[in-house]
């Protein structure tokens, strides 16, 4: 389990282990620091309102 995390630069996905190796909150891959936090990718439906 555990959030997934979304690069706002080069928009690759990690999981927030890769997240917590790094001091603060960036990207693994490219070092930006601006993170979108994404919900885990569960099957679940959403009924529209
Ligand atoms: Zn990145």
């Amino acid at each position: 389990m555990g959030d997934l995390f979304r690069c706002g630069k080069c928009w690759k996905t990690f999981d927030s282990d890769k997240l917590r190796v790094l001091p603060g909150v960036r990207c693994p891959y490219c070092g930006y620091n601006i993170i979108y936090m994404i919900r885990k990718p569960t099957i679940k439906a959403v009924k529209a309102i």
